[in-house]
């Protein structure tokens, strides 16, 4: 059936994730977030998988290595020395989108809006100023703009009007079609992110910090573990606001705005259990 041959081209998950993190998440080169898997000694001649033997090279300086132009040598120096892991970030990359309407779909709730002249804005969610996901929309063109912070409150993944950075510290980083996974650990998401270019993103799992607010997405809702609300089902569209947590120095007039809410002291089972209970009462 499916079952791996001891000479298949296919790298197993595992290796594949090896090599991924010790590249830095990118073409070792340039580090473009899209990229093959490349074994640096002629596969005809190996016919193994080692992680230490594998690289990561984008299209371009895949071909180039392919036509002869990228000489061994220098994908060798490149695969010690990542451009990613050398520069402390990776290579900017620009997301496609446009249009005059946009949608940001997050656990089942729809978050949407139209230009309604020049710098149309929309916050879909907002911890303490911070803006952690947001939208523009100006002659045409939509822009986002999402970061992610760890629970340090560090950003890992940055995306400031379409140009998609991360941080290679991550646990591991993938790109997969176009959806962009982020995990902490083995089967430990911090973020999934469907980008639906010209105008659509789906965040269907995930979980937002910030201060000591946690906000967890899954398929169909939202909760904020902090004080166990959950949402799910709502639609936003045109106003400002959505999610607005804590204290804003300038007013925001959320679909959902909450001041004074307790921060994240460390244990959020009360609060996946009330999630649970909810969500079973609302199926019946
Ligand atoms: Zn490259």
């Amino acid at each position: 059936m499916n079952e791996e041959k001891p000479n298949s081209r296919n790298i197993p998950l595992p290796i594949q994730r090896e090599v991924r993190q010790r590249c830095g998440f990118g073409c070792v080169i340039c580090g473009m977030p899209l990229y093959e898997y490349e074994h640096m000694e002629e596969w005809a001649l190996v016919k193994r998988h080692v992680s230490d033997e594998i690289t990561l090279l984008c299209d371009q300086h895949h071909r180039e290595k392919t036509n002869g132009f990228l000489p061994k040598q220098i994908v060798t120096e490149a695969n010690i020395n990542p451009y990613n892991l050398r520069e402390g970030v990776s290579k900017p990359y620009l997301l496609h989108f446009s249009g005059s309407e946009a949608v940001v779909e997050i656990g089942g709730n729809t978050f949407s809006c139209a230009d309604q002249g020049y710098g149309t804005a929309m916050v879909p969610i907002s911890v303490d100023g911070t803006p952690l996901i947001g939208l523009i929309l100006a002659d045409g063109h939509f822009l986002l703009n999402l970061v992610i912070f760890d629970e340090f409150n560090i950003p890992l993944l940055h995306i400031k009007n379409n140009q998609l950075v991360y941080k290679p510290n991550a646990w591991d980083i993938q790109l997969v079609g176009t959806t962009l996974t982020v995990r902490e650990d083995h089967r430990k998401i911090l973020i999934e992110i469907q980008f639906c270019p010209p105008n659509k993103v789906i965040i269907n799992r995930g979980r937002f910090l910030k201060n000591g607010i946690e906000i967890l997405v899954r398929p169909k809702n939202i909760l904020i573990t902090n004080n166990a609300s959950v949402i799910s089902g709502c639609s936003a569209i045109n106003c400002y606001g959505g999610l607005i947590i804590g204290y804003h120095e300038k007013p925001i007039s959320g679909f959902f705005a909450m001041n004074g809410i307790s921060r994240y002291l460390g244990s959020n089972k009360e609060a996946l259990k009330f999630e649970k209970e909810s969500m079973h009462q609302n199926k019946l």
